[in-house]
């Protein structure tokens, strides 16, 4: 097993050691007599860092543990001169571990405060880059008990209590009603001594005082399978966060030039006036196409009784094709159409109005496959695509000789 400095001191940040193994494999790793690293447990995620030799210096990339106890550092790089009994030191990236220490302790204080206040226990804890989180098993949570977790957890980091750890045995954890207690069957326990708030056994790194988490700020709350999850950030994360959050809201404002209170009316009013909009639109799209419906058809001569309507359409969506196709054929009854729109993509259309006596489907599928289209449709109304635009004169006169034949 290897010694864990860390039970003893969160923030001994340098270490000297000696190399017990020097694991190959895919994974060239590192393991140690005794660590400061922290290795991936208890939903704390592993400390990186550096492992050095005299003469030669190691990136720690991620650290695990085994089951039989042993602390393992992966490495960037294999090592060249370092190899079983090198003395080395070891160096936590501070940085990341002190975060860690902020976000930790915090869920201990936020995870009492819900259990003090509100009687709901924590079931589960995880940290992430972005933010932590932990469910607890609680049918309902209001708002007013989120802030109300929040704002006592804010006032015991205020107070700047005392957090001790402690080892004791089983039975004494026990005889103690610690608020967590780990299923293992471990001779001695570590706990956590939040002064007069929370007694917690756990394996991982915390800071001394309550006041160097610095302050917690409670997120997105959603209902989970097993309860409510809550999310959080503690100290630098929680500046981090709000700052972001800051910047994103200012962005918004800046694009209404509204003050970043007012983005969510402004968002509201843009959105209504975007389906007005989007209604008129539509409107006009109708009335247009019938009006262009009824001057095609003026001006288009009847020949055996029929009028038979070509055109081409630069910059002309399918939908509105399809719309004056539905107008020509609906404001007579003896027109054939052949309509295509060569931008954005090369599309045809076939349409006739009911009663007339070609195939519309027919037509669309012969003229396609000498093109190299696809489509296809009902009697009356066909739809397709054309490779290449330089493609439609040639089909549409195509589909033209067919009919007149
Ligand atoms: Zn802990």
């Amino acid at each position: 097993m290897t010694q864990r400095l860390y039970y003893h001191d969160s923030f001994l940040y340098n270490f000297e050691a000696e190399v017990r193994e020097v694991a190959d494999g895919p994974r060239r790793a590192l393991i140690l007599d005794r660590t400061a690293f922290y290795p991936t447990s208890g939903g704390q995620v592993f400390d990186t860092g550096v492992i050095s030799s005299e003469k030669e210096e190691l990136r720690v990339t991620e650290v695990a543990e085994t089951e039989d106890g042993r602390v393992i550092h992966y490495l960037e790089a294999a090592p060249k001169e370092i190899k079983p009994g090198t003395k080395v030191r070891g160096q936590i990236n501070a940085t990341r571990r002190r975060d860690h220490m902020q976000q930790h302790t915090g869920q201990h204080v936020l995870s009492a405060a819900f259990i003090r206040l509100y009687n709901m226990p924590t079931v589960s804890f995880h940290m992430g880059d972005d933010y932590c989180s932990i469910d607890l098993d609680t049918p309902t949570l209001t708002k007013e008990q989120v802030e109300g977790a929040e704002r006592l957890a804010n006032e015991i980091i205020l107070e700047n209590r005392h957090v001790a750890i402690r080892f004791v045995t089983r039975e004494e954890a026990e005889a103690l009603g610690l608020r967590k207690l780990p299923p293992a069957e471990l001779d001695q326990l570590r706990l956590i001594d939040i002064h007069e708030f929370d007694l917690c056994a756990c394996g991982g790194t915390h800071v001394n005082q309550t006041g160097q988490i610095g302050c917690i700020l409670l997120r997105k709350t959603e209902r989970v399978r097993q309860g409510w999850r809550v999310e959080f950030v503690a100290g630098q994360h929680a500046v981090a966060t709000a700052h972001r959050d800051f910047t994103t809201l200012t962005e918004a404002a800046g694009l209404f030039s509204a003050h970043i209170y007012d983005v969510p009316p402004q968002v509201r009013k843009s959105l209504d006036e975007i389906r007005t909009l989007r209604k008129q639109g539509e409107q006009f799209k109708e009335e247009l196409a019938e009006a262009q419906a009824e001057a095609i058809l003026a001006e288009t001569p009847e020949v055996n009784a029929r009028k038979l309507v070509v055109r081409v359409f630069a910059d002309r969506d399918m939908n509105s094709v399809k719309l004056l196709a539905q107008k020509l054929t609906r404001l007579a009854p003896n027109v054939v159409a052949l309509l295509a729109a060569s931008s954005p993509q090369p599309s045809v259309v076939f349409v006739q109005s009911a009663g007339q006596p070609f195939d519309m489907g027919a037509l669309m599928k012969e003229t396609l496959s000498k093109f190299g289209g696809r489509g296809g449709g009902s009697k009356d109304m066909a739809q397709g695509g054309l490779p290449n635009p330089e493609a439609i004169a040639s089909a549409m006169a195509s589909a033209c000789e067919r009919l007149k034949a």
